[in-house]
C-alpha cells in the first residue's frame, strides 16, 4: 500500500528521488523487538515524504516498525545528506525559534490538573505532577533548546540535558544546563530521565534502556506518537510505532514497573511514567489477538480516509469541505 506523500516544494521532490534511487543506502531485516518473532505483515511501502522505508505490523503481538530498515552506515548518511536538510530541518533560524520558545515556555509555566482533550506544552509536566512522585533531579536526553526542562527548574528542581545537536547546545549554553551528547554519554544519575518524542528514533531501544537504568535512581518518563484510533504519521526517521500496550511491555521488559500511561484525545500521543524496578519485575501484559486486530481496524479506517480525501482532492472539493470533514468522519464513525 503506498502512503500518501505530504506537499513537497520542488527541491524536496528532487532530493527524495535522488536517495531512493541511491545504490549505497542498504537495508537490514529487522525482528520484532517486543516479541522477537519475524513474522510481520507489510502496511505501507514509503513514507510521508515518498522516501521507499517500508512500515510493517507483527502478526503475532502487534507492533508497527520500519522493516527492513537502514543499516547504521547507511542511517549515518541519512542523517548527513541533503535530504535529511531538506525535509526535517527546513527552519534553519534556530536562535529566533529558540527565543520563541522560550517566552511560549515562560508564559505557561503554572502546574495545573493535565488535560488529555486538547495538547498543550506543558501538559508533560502536568501529568508526572499529578502522580506526585518524589524526585529532585531531573534530565532530559534529546533535551532540544532545553524549553522543557525550564519547566522543572521553575519548580526547584535541578535540571540537565542532553542534545546530539552541536547547533542547538551553542544556543542554549549559558542560559540552560545542556551537554552535546547523547544516551551513551549519560555518567551521574538522575531521579528521573525525560524521553520526549525521542524513544520512537531510537535504532536499540532494548540497549538503550539498559543504559538508561543504569543512570535513573528511580523514574523514566516517555511521550512518543501513539496508534490510537490512526497509525501514527509514517515518516523514515521514526524506527517504531507504539500503542501503550506495546510500550508498555517493551520497557517493562528492560526492567521498569509501569506506573501510569495515557493519551491526548487531540494528538494521540501517548504519555507514560515508569519506575526502575530493582527485585520483582512486573511484565506488563496485553492480549496479543486483540492487539493485532486492533491494528488492522485502525489501518483499514486511515486507508478509508486516505482513499475520501485523495478522491475529493482529485475532484477539486477537498478544500470546499474541508468545514465538513470532521461532521462527515463522524458519520462514518472515522474520525478520533
Ligand atoms: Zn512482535
Amino acid at each position: 500500500m503506498k502512503y500518501p506523500i505530504q506537499n513537497l516544494s520542488n527541491n524536496q521532490k528532487i532530493e527524495v528521488k535522488k536517495f531512493n534511487s541511491n545504490e549505497e543506502i542498504s537495508y537490514v531485516d529487522l525482528s520484532c523487538i517486543n516479541c522477537n518473532l519475524s513474522d510481520y505483515k507489510k502496511l505501507y511501502d514509503n513514507d510521508r515524504h515518498g522516501i521507499l522505508q517500508k512500515t510493517v505490523m507483527c502478526n503475532n503481538c502487534g507492533l508497527v516498525y520500519s522493516n527492513p530498515r537502514m543499516t547504521k552506515n547507511s542511517l549515518e548518511y541519512f542523517y548527513s545528506s541533503n535530504l535529511y536538510r531538506e525535509i526535517y530541518q527546513k527552519s534553519d533560524d534556530f536562535e529566533h525559534s529558540f527565543k520563541i520558545k522560550i517566552e511560549e515556555a515562560n508564559k505557561n509555566l503554572e502546574t495545573k490538573k493535565p488535560n488529555f482533550e486538547k495538547y498543550y506544552p506543558g501538559l508533560f509536566v502536568d501529568f508526572i505532577s499529578d502522580l506526585n512522585i518524589n524526585y529532585n533531579s531531573v534530565c532530559e536526553i534529546g533535551a532540544g533548546y532545553g524549553t522543557n526542562l525550564i519547566y522543572f527548574t521553575k519548580l526547584g528542581k535541578k535540571t540537565f540535558g542532553l542534545e546530539p545537536s552541536i547547533k542547538l547546545t551553542k544556543i542554549t549554553n549559558n542560559e540552560i544546563n545542556i551537554k552535546q551528547g547523547f544516551i551513551n554519554d549519560l555518567k551521574d544519575n538522575h531521579d528521573i530521565i525525560i524521553l520526549k518524542h525521542v524513544f520512537e528514533h531510537l535504532y536499540d531501544p532494548i540497549n538503550d534502556l539498559k543504559k538508561i537504568k543504569n543512570h535513573t535512581n528511580n523514574y523514566l518518563f516517555i511521550e512518543v506518537p501513539g496508534n490510537i484510533k490512526r497509525i501514527a504519521s509514517i515518516q523514515n526517521a521514526h524506527n517504531f510505532y507504539f500503542t501503550e500496550n506495546t510500550l508498555n511491555q517493551i520497557v517493562s521488559k528492560s526492567g521498569f514497573d509501569l506506573i501510569k500511561s495515557t493519551y491526548c484525545k487531540d494528538t494521540e500521543f501517548i504519555f507514560a511514567l515508569y519506575k526502575k524496578n530493582n527485585s520483582t519485575n512486573k511484565i506488563f501484559d496485553y492480549n496479543y489477538i486483540n492487539e493485532v486486530k486492533k491494528i488492522k481496524n485502525i489501518y483499514n479506517n486511515d486507508n478509508i480516509r486516505f482513499f475520501i480525501s485523495k478522491t475529493l482532492k482529485i475532484l477539486g472539493v477537498y478544500n470546499l469541505l474541508l468545514p465538513f470533514r470532521k461532521m462527515v468522519l463522524k458519520i462514518l464513525k472515522l474520525s478520533k
